[in-house]
C-alpha cells in the first residue's frame, strides 16, 4: 500500500482556470478536488478563479474600436523596419 505525495499548492494553483473552465478528465479533477478539500489557501484560489469565470460568462461580445487593425499593423510595419 503506498501513500500518495500530498498534492502541491503551486501545482492546484496553476491548474486552478482549466479545473474551473472544466477542461480535465475525471481523475485530474478529482485529484484537484482532493487538494482542495483540506486546502483552505487553495479553496480561497479556487473561489476567487470561479468568480472571475462566472463573471466572463456573462461579459457580451466586444466591437474592438475602428482604428484599433490598422494601429496594430503600423505598429508591426514599424517594428520590421527596426530590424
Ligand atoms: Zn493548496
Amino acid at each position: 500500500m503506498s501513500r500518495r505525495e500530498p498534492r502541491l499548492c503551486h501545482e492546484t494553483d496553476v491548474q486552478l482556470p482549466a479545473f474551473v473552465a472544466g477542461e480535465f478528465d475525471d481523475a485530474a479533477r478529482a485529484a484537484i478536488e482532493e487538494h482542495l478539500a483540506y486546502c483552505s489557501g487553495c479553496q480561497f484560489k479556487w473561489r476567487a478563479n470561479e468568480l472571475v469565470w462566472r463573471c466572463l460568462a456573462q461579459c457580451d461580445d466586444v466591437e474592438p474600436p475602428s482604428q484599433l487593425r490598422r494601429r496594430v499593423l503600423e505598429a508591426i510595419e514599424a517594428l520590421k523596419e527596426l530590424r
